[in-house]
């Protein structure tokens, strides 16, 4: 192994203090990696719950972010949306893993448009715009249904309006004035997948496979994985990967959300640069799930074998499901069921759409995981 690798019990630095950071912790740790976590998140947040140390304060708090730095050996972020003066100032004093230029593209939908179009990696058609004029141009040259989209700090489907037949676009720009945003071209999809996977700092790249996702309310309700796709989907999804995270000269674990449309054709949706929801189930289903293989490629090991070794089913549990905001529901229906596991992040208090934690619920094929997995999610009171 080469002298640049960074062997447990070195410190590994987390910027970012949510639900991937917590479960990089969980494995890290448990291969005899210390962690330490910067966070703008008040103490006690999911990924300082299992640090050795954690650091809350403000991402342009150069002296703290200077301490935290003096105790780590490498750096990864558990979130995209950094400001990038951070990125920068980590940079500059230890190694950053993915790089700043990865997470800097990824951060922002423009950027990150306009890296898909310099590779030539398929996506839907977009036009940048920062002008009532361009916007009203890009949706007369993209036509209706569109889509804009706020170029800074989206996820989730938030800062986005689709464009209807009926839509006044100035009304719509009235929300967006002052801002550049992204008008795409809507595609009718047949189903949203992703393919999470880690690349080496050798170049090596291993992905978990195709997992399909179902949204509800454009948040994650529901991932299923192996993805019920034909062939030709999986390998066109597989190589668009590839394409990403070689063109970022990436390091770390990554997933590209993509749609499948009605031909059968595979576009680019969105580049998350750190692990993402969609591979939660890789903790239960794969030899090294995806927080393993972000561990190994940020510490410069070799990668494991991503391989699933059982069809899984992930149901996302956010806050609605909780009576109270300090009141965990009856999680009866899922610890009774001998292939289900229950995963919660620790947090403080429940609020609405807020992700609280999920299930994965393994089978011997991908229709039975799905079976048992509707079962305990139509037993837990989803609906309130
Ligand atoms: P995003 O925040 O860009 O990932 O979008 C959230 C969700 O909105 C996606 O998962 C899709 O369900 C939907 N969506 C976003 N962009 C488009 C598009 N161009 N065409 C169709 N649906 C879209």
């Amino acid at each position: 192994m080469s002298a640049s690798v960074i062997l447990p019990p070195s410190c590994i630095g987390i910027l970012g203090g949510g639900q991937l950071g917590r479960m990089l912790a969980l494995e890290a740790r448990r291969c005899g990696y210390r962690i330490a976590v910067f966070t703008d998140e008040k103490p006690g947040c999911p990924a300082g719950q299992w640090a050795d140390a954690e650091f809350n304060g403000p991402y342009d708090d150069t002296e703290m972010l200077d301490r935290f730095l003096n105790q780590v050996d490498v750096v990864t972020a558990e979130f995209e949306n950094i400001p990038d003066p951070c990125l920068v100032h980590v940079e500059q004093k230890k190694p950053l893993r993915p790089s700043r230029r990865a997470i800097w593209t990824t951060q922002h939908r423009e950027r990150e448009k306009l890296f898909l179009r310099d590779q030539g990696i398929a996506c839907a058609d977009f036009r940048i715009v920062s002008s009532y004029e361009e916007f009203e141009s890009a949706v007369n040259a993209l036509g209706r249904p569109s889509v804009i989209k706020t170029a800074a700090f989206g996820y989730d489907g938030k800062g986005q309006k689709k464009i209807e037949s009926s839509t006044d676009l100035a009304a719509v720009w009235a929300d967006f004035e002052g801002n550049h945003a992204v008008v795409e071209q809507w595609v009718p999809f047949v189903c949203e997948i992703s393919v999470v996977g880690a690349r080496s700092m050798d170049g090596r790249m291993a992905v978990h496979g195709v997992i399909e996702n179902i949204h509800e309310h454009h948040i994650l309700d529901l991932s299923i994985a192996p993805a019920r796709v034909e062939p030709s989907v999986r390998e066109q999804a597989l190589e668009l990967w590839e394409a990403v995270a070689e063109g970022l000269d990436y390091v770390g674990t990554m997933a590209v959300e993509m749609f499948v449309t009605a031909a059968g054709q595979v576009l680019v949706n969105e580049i998350a640069p750190r692990p993402h929801n969609s591979g939660h189930l890789t903790l239960d289903a794969c030899i090294s799930n995806q927080f393993q293989q972000q561990m190994r490629a940020v510490c410069g090991l070799p990668l494991g074998d991503p391989g699933q070794h059982s069809p899984a089913v992930m149901i996302n549990l956010l806050g609605d499901l909780w009576p109270a905001p300090l009141t965990s529901p009856d999680w009866t229906p899922v610890l009774s069921h001998p292939r289900a596991k229950l995963h919660l992040y620790g947090k403080a208090s429940a609020r609405s759409r807020r992700k609280m934690g999920h299930i994965n619920v393994v089978g011997e094929t991908v229709e039975e995981a799905l079976e048992n997995a509707l079962q305990i999610k139509h037993a837990l009171p989803l609906d309130r």
